[in-house]
C-alpha cells in the first residue's frame, strides 16, 4: 500500500480514537500508572523501505508493561532454545494475566509466556548464569536493537511502584518456586520482571522493534525465522489474555498488549504496528488500541485469515 493512502488510514483512524466516548479504563492496581489521562492515543506503522507512518500521539512514551514479554522471549529462545518448553507451556490460558487457577492445577509449569507468571519463568531463565543488572541490561539492549535506537529507558519509578504492591506476582513467584520451576529467589527474578515491564517507549519506536517479526525483506534479523515464526503463533493465540480470541476474531494479526494500554501486532511480512491508548477493556487490553487495531485491518486488508 502507498504511503499516503495508508497516512490517509492512520489519520481516520486516529480520529475516531479521539472520537469515541468509552475510552475504558486505565489501570490502576499499579500506582505510578493510575494517573495517566484515559483521553490519548497513538499509532504507528514501520515497514522496511518506506518512512514510519504515525497519527496520533506517537512520541509520547509510554510503559510498555507486558508487550516486553515478547522480546523477552526471543531472547529466552536464543540462549535456552527448545528447553524453555520444559518450563513453559504453549497453549492459550483463557484466564486472566495474573491468574493463579492454572498453575495449580498445571503443578507450576504456566500455561504460556504471556501470561504473568509464564513471563516470570522466562525471565527466569533469562537470569540463568548471569547477574540481573546483566540480565536486565541484556533486555533492554535487546529491545534497543530491535528497534535501532539506543534512546529506550526504563522508568525506575513505575519499577519501584511495582516492587512494592505487586503481591500477586510474588504469590505466583514463591508458587513457581515451591514446584522448581523458579531457579532464582523470587525477588530477584521479580525485580528483573519489574524493570522489563517498567520499559518506556514511543508507539514508533515500538513498531520499529516489532519489525524483525514481520520477517520482511530488509527486516533486522535477531531470531531464525523459525523463531519468528513461533513467536508470532504464541502471539496470535496467547497475546492478549482470555481476549486472545477475540483479538483473533476482530484484527487477525498476532499481537501483544500491555497493561499500559500499548498493543504490538505484526502483520507478517507486511508491517510492524504499535497502538497506543492507556484506557483498558474487560480483558486487560487497550479498548482504543484493539477498536484502532480491527479498523486497520478492515481498510487495509491487511488480516492473515484475508479480506475485510
Ligand atoms: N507488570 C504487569 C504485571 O506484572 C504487566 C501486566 C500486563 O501488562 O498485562 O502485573
Amino acid at each position: 500500500m502507498e504511503d499516503a493512502a495508508l497516512q490517509r488510514i492512520l489519520d481516520q483512524i486516529a480520529d475516531a480514537a479521539f472520537a469515541t466516548a468509552d475510552k475504558g479504563r486505565v489501570a490502576d492496581y499499579i500506582p505510578d500508572l493510575a494517573g495517566v489521562a484515559p483521553d490519548q492515543f497513538a499509532i504507528a506503522v514501520a515497514r522496511p523501505g518506506h518512512p514510519t507512518l504515525t497519527a496520533g500521539r506517537a512520541s509520547h512514551r509510554f510503559s510498555i508493561q507486558s508487550v516486553s514479554k515478547v522480546f523477552t522471549l526471543a531472547l529466552a529462545l536464543g540462549t535456552l532454545g527448545d528447553r524453555l518448553w520444559n518450563r513453559v507451556g504453549r497453549e492459550p490460558s483463557g484466564q486472566a494475566f495474573d491468574s493463579m487457577i492454572l498453575l495449580e492445577q498445571e503443578q507450576g509449569r504456566p500455561r504460556n509466556p504471556f501470561i504473568n507468571a509464564g513471563a516470570i519463568v522466562t525471565t527466569d531463565a533469562v537470569l540463568e548464569g548471569s547477574e540481573p543488572r546483566e540480565a536486565l541490561a541484556a533486555i533492554l539492549r535487546f529491545v534497543q536493537a530491535a528497534a535501532n535506537d539506543d534512546d529506550i529507558h526504563i522508568n525506575e519509578s513505575v519499577a519501584r511502584s511495582e516492587i512494592a504492591t505487586g503481591h500477586r506476582n510474588f504469590a505466583l513467584a514463591h508458587y513457581l518456586r515451591s514446584h522448581d520451576n523458579l531457579r532464582h529467589p523470587p525477588d530477584l527474578t521479580l525485580g528483573v520482571y519489574f524493570h522489563q515491564c517498567a520499559i518506556e517507549m514511543t508507539c514508533a519506536q515500538l513498531a520499529h522493534a516489532g519489525l524483525f517479526l514481520t520477517a520482511c525483506e530488509g527486516a533486522p534479523r535477531l531470531v531464525s525465522p523459525g523463531r519468528v515464526r513461533r513467536i508470532n503463533a504464541l502471539m496470535m493465540t496467547c497475546g492478549h489474555y482470555d481476549g486472545s480470541g477475540d483479538y483473533a476474531y476482530r484484527v487477525g494479526l498476532p499481537g501483544k498488549s500491555g497493561v499500559g494500554g500499548g498493543i504490538l501486532t505484526i502483520a507478517p511480512g507486511v508491517a510492524s504496528i504499535a497502538v497506543w491508548a492507556p484506557g483498558l477493556n474487560r480483558y486487560g487490553n487497550s479498548k482504543l488500541g484493539t477498536e484502532a487495531m480491527q479498523r486497520l485491518t478492515d481498510l487495509t486488508g491487511w488480516s492473515v485469515f484475508g479480506a475485510p
